[in-house]
């Protein structure tokens, strides 16, 4: 897992202002720093945010189609966008106005004529926050090794994501996978080479894990769990053989192994999201277990549900 900071440079900082000279102006001043993209209207800025995600908001207060106050509203409502800092330009200042830019949810202002040294200074800031504030994310809720999930996205994470599909009457599948005679693997090759081998699955499991809602945990040490949202069981199944058909193309050997690769043996269970409600994701974890031994009982590299 990628565990630095990314440097300033390859931030990207969106410029919103209906002006050509002031886009230009605020370019100037910051692209030696960091990667300038510009937008010359609220809507086009809302557009911009969706395709490229930009580290940064440098938001004009006054534009004819629509104000920076409502540009950042919407963003902040979007919960793809509500956590970019968004800094406002003014060129008017007040009370009412400061209240207005905290209350919509801003970062911070800036007054035009702008301060050069100022805003490099104050956008690197807000720029370091969130930058830190996004690894301390990652580290929370990510495995070390294998940048899976980990346990506590689980019990965090998913009690909202229930919530979300029961409220649309959707069903989660959920299939556990667990790695087919890994202590030999590791008494063989030493832990070294059982790191890697456990990298190497997570990045089969995490290559068919797609849809933004899909999440692929690290449940313990060689066991794995991937929680799959508005899927039936048609999909659910197909996903299981994917992930097993991708670690095949890995071709990792196995001493010990069905013929001597490294396998992977998987269950899964799938079941209505008002019904997890009711009895906890306990129940369709124990389901997808009851049918991930199954596979084990059975030789192996399979999979039941
Ligand atoms: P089965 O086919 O029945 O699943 O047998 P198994 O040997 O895979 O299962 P068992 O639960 O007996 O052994 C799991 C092994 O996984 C024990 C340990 O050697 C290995 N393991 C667990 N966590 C880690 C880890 O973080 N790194 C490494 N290298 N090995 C790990
Ligand atoms: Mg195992
Ligand atoms: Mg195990």
């Amino acid at each position: 897992m990628q565990l630095e900071i990314k440097p300033f440079l390859s931030c990207k900082v969106l410029i919103v202002d209906d002006e050509a000279v002031s886009r230009l102006l605020l370019s100037s001043i910051l692209d030696p720093y960091v990667d300038c993209i510009t937008a010359s209207s609220g809507a086009e800025a809302i557009d911009v945010c969706k395709s490229t995600d930009p580290d940064l908001i440098l938001l004009d207060m006054n534009m004819p189609d629509m104000d920076g106050l409502s540009v950042c509203r919407i963003l902040k409502a979007d919960e793809n966008t509500a956590n970019i800092p968004v800094m406002f330009v003014t060129s008017t200042i007040d009370v009412e106005i400061e209240n207005d830019c905290w209350e919509v949810g801003a970062c911070d202002f800036v007054m035009k004529p702008v301060t050069a040294s100022t805003l490099v200074h104050r956008i690197k800031n807000h720029l370091q926050s969130k930058l830190r504030t996004e690894l301390l994310e990652r580290m929370t809720f990510h495995d070390q090794l294998t940048g899976l999930y980990n346990r506590l996205y689980l019990s965090n994470e998913i009690p909202l994501l229930i919530k979300q599909v029961a409220r649309d009457n959707g069903a989660i599948g959920v299939v556990m996978l667990d790695i087919d005679y890994f202590k030999l693997f590791n008494d063989h090759y030493g832990h070294v080479q059982g790191d890697s081998c456990l990298q190497q699955v997570a990045q089969a499991i995490a290559e068919n894990v797609k849809r933004p809602k899909d999440a692929a945990i690290r449940y313990g040490g060689e066991e794995f769990m991937v929680v799959l949202p508005y899927t039936d069981n048609v999909g659910v199944e197909k996903v299981a053989l994917d992930i097993q058909a991708s670690l095949a193309k890995k071709n990792i050997d196995h001493y010990a192994g069905i013929d001597n690769k490294v396998t992977l043996s998987a269950g899964y269970a799938v079941m209505e999201a008002t019904a997890i409600r009711e009895s906890g994701i306990v129940t369709l974890i124990e389901a997808a277990d009851t049918q991930l031994f199954s596979s084990k009982e059975n030789g192996r590299n399979q999979v039941n549900g």
